[in-house]
C-alpha cells in the first residue's frame, strides 16, 4: 500500500500569468476532493475526478495530505500568484471541509490567490475569513473567486450547457465577492454544444463585454472535447466541431478588455483547431497573448495566409443550426 506521504494533488505545476499589466510567477494546484456537487455541465469531466464518498475527517485528512505534498513540493519557493482548482468549488463545504480552506490561506499567506468555485458557494462571511487569514497587507486584491459563468446569456447556460445557474445568480455572487474584499474572475466558455460557429461567436463578443462589468479578470476557455462526457458523444457522431482557432483569435482582437486564454487541445482534433497546416503558430501565438497582451501580435496572425481562413469565412456566414425536432 502506498503511504499518505506520497498523496499528490490531482496536478501541480508552475507558470506565469498576466496580472494588473505585469508578468508574476504562478502556482496552479488542482486538488482532488469530493467532487463536483451539481456535476451535470455537458462538456466537463472533471467531476470523474474525485474521491468516492467518504466521511469529512477522512476528506480533510486527503486534502491535508495534497497540501503538505505541494508545501514540500515548493518547500524553497515563492509565488506571488497561487490558482487553485478543485475537481468542482472550492468554496461547497461538502466538496472542501472549511477546516481545508484555513489551512490553504496559511500555506499560501501573502500571495494572490484565485479559487474556482460556482457561485452559490460564495458567502460573504467565508470569503472575509478566508481574506483575513490569507492576506499580509501586501495586496489590494488578496482574493480572486473564479466562476464558471461560461456565457452572459441564460438560454445557452441552460440548454447548451446545464451549468444550473442564471446570470444574476453570478452578479450576486460577485456582488457579494467584492463587498467580502475579493475580486472576481470569469471563465467564459467558446463554443459550446448545439450552437454554430457564428452563434457561439456572436455570444462570445456579447459575454465578453457584459462579464466585463461584474468581473475584474476574463478568461476564454475555446471548448475541448474530453472524454466521458456528452460533449464526446455528439462529437463523436459528427455532430459538434470545436471552435475555430481564427475565430479564438478574432475575438481575442477585438475585445473591449484584455482576455486571455490558453487553447487546450489547441492545433488537436478535440481542441480549437483549423486546418492543421496553421495551427502551431496560432496557439502559440495565442498563448503569448495571454501574456504580453500584444493585440498587433493577433493583428499579424489572422494575416497570416492560409486556404482554411476562407473555409471558416465560409462557415461564419453559412452555417445553420443544429437542426433538433421540437416534438416526437
Ligand atoms: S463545469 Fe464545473 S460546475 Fe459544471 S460539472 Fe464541471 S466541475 Fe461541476
Ligand atoms: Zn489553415
Amino acid at each position: 500500500m502506498i503511504s499518505d506521504e506520497f498523496e499528490k494533488p490531482l496536478a501541480c505545476w508552475r507558470g506565469k500569468e498576466r496580472h494588473d499589466g505585469v508578468l508574476v510567477d504562478c502556482l496552479t494546484v488542482i486538488f482532488k476532493t469530493a467532487g463536483c456537487s451539481w456535476s451535470r455541465c455537458r462538456m466537463c469531466s472533471y467531476h470523474h475526478e474525485r474521491y468516492e464518498r467518504m466521511s469529512g475527517d477522512a476528506l480533510a485528512s486527503h486534502l491535508h495530505n495534497q497540501l503538505a505534498w505541494v508545501c514540500r513540493e515548493f518547500a524553497n519557493e515563492t509565488f506571488p500568484m497561487v490558482k487553485i482548482f478543485t475537481s468542482g468549488s472550492f468554496f461547497d463545504p461538502r466538496e472542501v471541509p472549511p477546516a481545508f480552506l484555513s489551512e490553504v490561506a496559511k500555506a499560501f499567506h501573502g500571495s494572490i490567490l484565485i479559487a474556482e468555485t460556482r457561485p452559490e458557494y460564495i458567502d460573504a462571511d467565508v470569503i472575509s475569513g478566508f481574506i483575513a487569514e490569507l492576506d499580509d497587507g501586501s495586496h489590494e486584491t488578496p482574493l480572486y473567486c473564479a466562476i464558471g459563468l461560461e456565457t452572459t446569456n441564460d438560454t445557452i447556460r441552460e440548454k447548451c450547457i446545464d451549468k444550473g445557474f442564471a446570470f444574476s445568480d453570478f452578479t450576486r455572487a460577485a456582488s457579494v465577492a467584492h463587498g467580502a474584499g475579493a475580486g472576481v474572475k470569469a471563465y467564459l466558455l467558446f463554443k459550446p454544444l448545439f450552437l454554430t460557429e457564428g452563434e457561439a461567436f456572436a455570444d462570445m463578443q456579447t459575454s465578453i463585454e457584459t462579464a466585463a462589468q461584474h468581473a475584474e479578470i476574463i478568461s476564454m476557455n475555446p471548448c475541448t472535447v474530453q472524454k466521458k462526457t456528452e460533449l464526446e458523444y455528439y462529437w463523436k457522431r459528427g455532430e459538434y466541431r470545436p471552435p475555430y482557432l481564427w475565430s479564438v483569435l478574432s475575438l481575442l482582437k477585438d475585445a473591449p478588455v484584455h482576455v486571455s486564454c490558453d487553447p487546450l487541445g489547441g492545433g488537436q482534433k478535440r481542441g480549437p483547431h483549423n486546418c492543421g497546416k496553421c495551427d502551431y503558430d496560432l496557439v502559440k501565438g495565442i498563448r503569448e497573448y495571454s501574456l504580453n497582451a500584444d493585440r498587433e501580435l493577433l493583428g499579424a496572425l489572422l494575416e497570416i495566409e492560409c486556404a482554411c481562413k476562407t473555409e471558416w469565412d465560409y462557415i461564419l456566414a453559412h452555417e445553420q443550426p443544429f437542426c433538433m425536432p421540437l416534438t416526437r
